[in-house]
């Protein structure tokens, strides 16, 4: 993907553009993301950070995670969407939610982690790899 991607929050005052060939994407079922998110999983890939141009005003949440590393999760403080988060286990990426594109069409996740923890209404595609916990 050559093209340059972009994608915002619901109120439109965060945007953010990028060009980068995802990294990794993947849907992450532990309990924390669905508490952030309020459904099911969050989906989401990485791109680096020097990448990606993030404007507006955002703030981050920060929690540990069951890993024992932080998480950084971030949303716009105006109306709560979250774009991007940060992995103090992967400095360098964001890690950027699929459904905030504004074309989302091309995103797929790749990978199943933490299903542990998914919940039991949950469709997730058979066919990706799943991960009771992070991937190995
Ligand atoms: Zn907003
Ligand atoms: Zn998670």
């Amino acid at each position: 993907m050559q093209n340059e991607q972009s994608g915002g929050c619901l109120c439109g005052e965060v945007r953010y553009t990028f060009k980068a060939d995802p990294a990794l994407s993947f849907s992450c079922h532990c309990r924390d993301c669905q508490r952030a998110t309020g459904s099911v999983c969050a989906s989401a890939f990485a791109v680096p950070k020097s990448s990606l141009q993030l404007s507006g005003e955002y703030k981050y949440f920060n929690k540990l995670g069951d890993e024992g590393r932080e998480v950084s999760r971030g949303f716009c403080p105006n109306c709560g969407s979250r774009v991007v988060s940060m992995l103090e286990a992967f400095p360098d990426v964001y890690l950027v939610y699929g459904a905030s594109l504004d074309d989302p069409s091309w995103f797929r996740p790749a990978m199943n982690i933490f299903t542990a923890s998914a919940l039991p209404w949950d469709c997730m595609d058979p066919a990706l790899p799943k991960f009771e916990r992070g991937p190995s």
